[in-house]
């Protein structure tokens, strides 16, 4: 199948349209057209090369959602017109212990990401969602609840069960006190997540200038971190930590937040920390987790569970030729909502 997309095609150079070919159905797949795609940080970080070396031209996106337009014979799930969504996983090796308990995401033999990974089968490079088509097997494709407006719902694929996981995991339920450091695309949907769990939220954040969006999304408190006065009186606070921040950072600023046995979990940064003083790990017990993404059964859930909750990402709905500008916001961690692409501004 023939299909137009944005591709990066260095690390250092803008994104541009980009004609490429969708692989021919398999019996088990399904062809996508693509409505909507939301923008990651993490596809900053693989086409600036942040994560090594890149398969380029990428066309990168993981927060797809769309409409079945065909499907091979053994395809049971889906039928065309079906509302659908695809995240940051298109496959996986479908039999390991993680696979088969539904944790695709840590599968012994190897996820397949959406974009910039090699095909199982055939090796050929993943193309991702800033593009009008994507074809994926069935396993790998979700339903979208049908109360769940289309143009809002992307995030979800990514920012959204990044931090649901997470929560789940480490049981949130109402009154933990949650933090949510970083306010962007992943922190603000921590907020509502952790908001729908009843949870008391606190966000931390460098900018003063989003206290006002941060509190009206339901968090209890906002901890400026540059309030010297704030972070002291802070001390011992938080059962759990979700820490989005995109960068290396120093840890010690935020280790002395968690009560006695809370919990520091990792989304953000993926290599390299500032050095760690292990002091309040172990004067408090306290823990340093990560957490990647979830399986297709919890992405599933995030979906259902923002439906049941009426609860939307912050879209900031944009062109793709805005795809570029959107990056140097991101770059500036200034935005705390999520630019989605509306792939109908694309033309073939
Ligand atoms: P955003 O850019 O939307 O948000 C990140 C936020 O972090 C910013 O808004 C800012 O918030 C804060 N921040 C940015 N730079 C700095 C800095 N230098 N120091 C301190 N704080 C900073 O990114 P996303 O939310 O899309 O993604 C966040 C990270 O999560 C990325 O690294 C991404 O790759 C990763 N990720 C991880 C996944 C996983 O499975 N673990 C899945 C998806 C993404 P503020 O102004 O409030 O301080």
């Amino acid at each position: 199948m023939e299909t137009v997309g944005y591709a990066a095609f260095s690390a250092s150079s803008d994104l541009k349209p980009y004609h490429f070919k969708r692989r021919v159905l398999r019996d088990n797949d399904v062809a996508i057209e693509i409505l909507y795609s939301g923008i990651c940080h993490s596809d900053l970080h693989t086409v600036k090369g942040d994560w090594g070396q890149q398969p380029y031209p990428l066309v990168p996106g993981h927060e797809i959602i769309g409409q079945v337009i065909s499907v091979g014979k053994n395809v049971q799930k889906y039928k065309v017109g079906d509302k659908v969504a695809v995240g940051c996983m298109v496959d996986s090796c479908q039999c390991c212990d993680q696979c088969k308990q539904g944790e695709e995401q840590y599968c012994r033999n190897g996820l397949t990401l959406t974009y910039g990974a090699p095909d199982r089968i055939t090796g050929e490079i993943t193309q991702g969602g800033y593009a009008k088509h994507i074809v994926v097997r069935e396993e790998f494709v979700l339903k979208v609840p049908s109360q769940l407006d289309l143009s809002r719902a992307a995030p979800i694929l990514c920012a959204g069960i990044t931090t649901f996981s997470p929560l789940k995991k480490w049981n949130v339920k109402k009154g933990t006190k949650v933090g949510v450091i970083g306010f962007g695309g992943l922190g603000h949907m921590a907020v509502k997540l952790a908001v729908a769990m009843e949870a008391e939220v606190t966000v931390i954040t460098r900018s003063n200038s989003k206290q006002d969006v941060a509190k009206k999304l339901g968090a209890k408190d906002v901890l400026v971190t540059a309030d010297m006065d704030a972070m002291e009186k802070s001390v011992a606070k938080f059962d759990l930590i979700i820490d989005t921040i995109p960068v290396k950072h120093d840890l010690n600023v935020y280790l002395p937040l968690l009560d006695i046995d809370g919990t520091l979990v990792i989304v953000g940064q993926l290599g390299a920390m500032d050095e760690l003083n292990t002091s309040p790990l172990i004067m408090g017990r306290r823990r340093i987790a990560g957490s990647l993404i979830g399986g297709i059964k919890e992405t599933q859930e995030v979906l259902d569970f923002c439906a049941k909750h009426n609860i939307y990402p912050e879209c900031k709905l944009i062109t793709p030729q805005e795809i570029n500008d959107s990056y140097h916001h991101l770059e500036k961690g200034d935005v705390a909502y999520r630019f989605v692409i509306d792939m109908s501004k694309m033309s073939i």
